[in-house]
């Protein structure tokens, strides 16, 4: 589809005016709104891929505590990183957010370049988060498309192509670069993120309530809620997996750090393996495997908890032990035994935060 013709009639000018007039009115109040600071809002886009506002401010607050500046996250250890980022999920997010503010130090002298190239360039940025970070925080008319400005332009436009191809993200990267604002890209690209969020919503859009319905021809013809079209994903996979809470004789845990690459990379863990279902009981595949990988004799008890932890591609259907190991153990810098107060001092996947919390309860009888 041409963008031209998808243009052809629309009034660019009066829009602009009706969706910057509306942010300017009704944005909410967000603490990375508070200043223009390329940092701090590089660092809120980042928090908010794939996670929602009121989950993010709490975090946003503590990380940036931690972290006031870029120079103080490209000084960090990675191990603090993580665990400011403990919970939110995603965590290559964080690790490629620590990767890239090294690079700015390093290459750019600690200023996060304004020029779209060479932001787009550093680890783990996408198209999306040079256009936002660039337009809010310098002004620069780049478009910032996201799922919710994906669904408001679908339907303003009547775009009826699979939001889930590239080549369509692509037609609303060209719309917006012929209808952004050149005086105010900040609020534009700002305004139609927020009307996706508030108004424009997946299922029930408030059209009696949007400032731009008169540009609307979803809403003219009145098929706003079939749009916009999104072919469903694959299935998600099943994965069980068994887990262990592990002590030895003098009351230490046993945890894992999780290899460096793939899945919740570098994260602390209970020691665990995917189970088959066909073969032993998961007890008997969990105690053979820590024999084989870590030389560990343990002693597994009934399981106390079973758990469902959700990812985007797979599911994890976590059945957790409680355990005593049996052998002497030497600690590696992957595998240490700690004491049940430094469990809060290393970074664990929500899953395993989980599982801990169970385990306490279960202790104290809750
Ligand atoms: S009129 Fe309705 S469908 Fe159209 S942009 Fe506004 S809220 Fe969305």
């Amino acid at each position: 589809m041409k963008t031209r013709t998808l243009l052809d009639g629309f009034n660019i000018e009066q829009f602009q005016l009706d969706l910057i007039g509306w942010f300017e009115k009704e944005q909410r109040d967000l603490p990375w709104r508070k200043d223009n600071d390329p940092y701090k809002v590089w660092v809120s886009e980042v928090m908010l891929q794939q996670t929602k506002v009121d989950t993010v401010i709490p975090y946003f607050h503590k990380f940036i505590e931690q972290f006031p500046t870029l120079e103080a996250l490209a000084e960090a250890d990675e191990e603090e990183v993580l665990k400011a980022w403990e919970g939110l999920g995603y965590y290559s997010r964080v690790r490629n957010l620590h990767a890239a503010v090294k690079e700015v130090k390093e290459q750019y002298g600690g200023k996060i370049p304004d020029n779209p190239e060479q932001f787009s360039k550093l680890k783990g940025v996408g198209p999306y988060t040079t256009g936002a970070v660039l337009s809010i925080a310098y002004g620069i008319p780049e478009p910032a498309v996201d799922g919710n400005v994906m669904r408001v332009l679908s339907r303003i436009f009547l775009v009826w192509e699979d939001i889930a191809k590239t080549g369509t993200r692509k037609l609303f990267e060209a719309i917006i670069r012929q209808i952004i604002s050149r005086e105010n890209p900040s609020y534009f690209n700002q305004a139609l993120m927020e009307l996706g969020a508030l108004i424009c919503t997946p299922r029930n859009p408030a059209c009696l309530l949007c400032p731009v319905q008169a540009h609307c021809r979803a809403l003219q013809e009145g098929v706003q809620t079939e749009l916009p079209v999104k072919t469903k994903k694959t299935s998600v996979k099943q994965v069980a997996i068994a887990a262990a809470v592990l002590k030895d004789e003098h009351g230490k845990v046993l945890i894992h750090k999780r290899d460096s690459d793939g899945l919740l990379a570098n994260l602390w863990e209970f020691p665990n393996c995917e189970v088959a279902h066909s073969r032993e009981n998961p007890e008997r595949q969990l105690e053979k495997f820590l024999k084989e990988e870590y030389g560990a004799i343990v002693q597994l008890e009934k399981p106390f908890a079973v758990l469902e932890h959700v990812f985007s591609h797979l599911v994890w259907n976590i059945t957790v032990y409680d355990g005593k190991l049996v052998n002497g153990f030497t600690e590696t810098e992957q595998l240490k035994l700690v004491d049940e107060r430094e469990i809060s001092l290393y970074a664990f996947p929500a899953s395993h935060q989980r599982i801990w919390r169970e385990y306490k309860e279960k202790e104290t009888g809750g």
